[in-house]
């Protein structure tokens, strides 16, 4: 590749180490380089939107075992404009109405521990398009009996839920919610963004529509993926004569996912989960015997097909704390992930890393953990 015609302070600095996840203030993955390509194909010509998007709609039925599908700016974007699309439908005057929901169901009924914070609040995604939150139950828990007599209200537009380890209900019962919000003819809109290789076992809830992130673990450019019936997602690409001509998706976003989409099609997932297993093994025995921490390999709390590794801090939050800024300042710098760190806990996800590049992580935390 010729070097790119950057700033030189750029092109000096050593590429950051994410152990992070799929963490978006960092740029939440790396591409390969056949994605890159795609996407540096598209950047050099004239390509027909809405043929792409054709295209891309039978390419994601045939990832996600959904009827259609269509391509967003992002996940938040893909929410709010499901949230549109539930309440506009493909009707042109009331598409262009939006964000004023006047005379339109407006109420999108979430349960109180789905109102996750991944960067900003998810209610904020509803809000966008005009419409209200209504939050069932308490923010750690929320039971059938709380969830379903807000469904009968003739406002309510459609039911949000979200598949994250960020929801703070582990024992919410998806399929009942799914079911009985189809009972009372109440769309299901899914925030599964960074639930890509879940996709299957979340279309079975049979949604109206899935929220997916392209740029997570299928490492497209940044791009929302909304998979479902077909009439919600014709209304979902409706939505770009109104409020989404802001949330559009860029042509090289299309073709980065098609190329992406090819290239999880011929991954194979066993070998794949085994890769990541083993360099999640690989950082415990080198970081056993790490003074002060305790280091343990713990599965993913939705049963996504990898574990991440857990550092508890024998003194606490401000230590774990100590440590994680200390990463921040090495050459090349190590990013973790902090969401435990009040609790002394750091944890690292080594998917996106190769297998010299979680020693150089290891060699890191020796330096700064002393
Ligand atoms: C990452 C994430 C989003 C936002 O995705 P973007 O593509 O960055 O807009 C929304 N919801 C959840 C649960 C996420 O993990």
């Amino acid at each position: 590749m010729t070097k790119p015609l950057l700033p030189p302070a750029l092109l000096s600095r050593s590429p950051l180490l994410n152990a992070a996840g799929t963490f978006t203030p960092v740029g939440v993955s790396r591409s390969s380089p056949a994605v890159a390509e795609a996407a540096a194909w598209a950047l050099q010509r004239y390509l027909v939107i809405d043929e792409l998007q054709d295209l891309a709609s039978r390419e994601l039925a045939d990832f996600s075992g959904a009827a259609a599908g269509t391509v967003v700016h992002c996940a938040a974007a893909g929410i709010t404009l499901g949230v549109a699309a539930a309440m506009a439908g493909s009707d042109p005057a009331r598409i262009a109405q939006l964000p004023d929901a006047e005379g339109l169901r407006r109420v999108v009924v979430v349960p109180a521990p789905h109102l996750i914070d991944y960067g900003h609040p998810l209610a904020t995604d509803v809000r966008l398009a005009g419409a209200t939150v209504q939050a069932c139950g308490r923010p750690e828990r929320c039971t059938g009996d709380e969830l379903l007599p807000a469904l009968a209200a003739p406002e309510v537009a459609c039911l949000l839920l979200v598949s994250s380890r960020l929801t703070r209900d582990p024992a919410f019962d998806f399929p009942a919610a799914c079911e009985a919000a189809r009972a009372a003819g109440v769309p299901v809109l899914i925030d599964g963004a960074a639930q890509d290789l879940r996709v299957r076992e979340l279309m079975a809830q049979q949604p109206a529509a899935l929220v997916l992130s392209a740029q997570k673990y299928l490492a497209a450019p940044t791009a929302g993926l909304v998979v479902g019936e077909a009439g919600f997602i014709d209304a979902v690409r409706a939505q770009h004569k109104g409020i989404g001509r802001a949330m559009k998706a860029s042509k090289e976003a299309i073709v980065g996912v098609l190329a992406a989409l090819a290239e999880r099609r011929g991954l194979d997932l066993p070998s794949w989960g085994a890769r990541q297993a083993q360099k999640a093994q690989q950082a415990v025995d080198a970081l056993r015997g790490l003074r002060g921490v305790e280091v343990t390999l713990v599965p993913d709390p939705l049963g996504a097909p990898f574990p991440r590794v857990r550092l508890r801090f024998a003194d606490g939050a401000n230590e774990a704390r100590r440590v994680a800024q200390a990463l921040k300042r090495q050459d090349p710098p190590v990013w973790v992930m902090e969401h435990a760190v009040h609790e002394g806990v750091l944890t690292l996800e080594l998917v996106a890393l190769r297998a010299d590049e979680v020693d150089a992580v290891v060699d890191a935390l020796r330096r700064c953990a002393a």
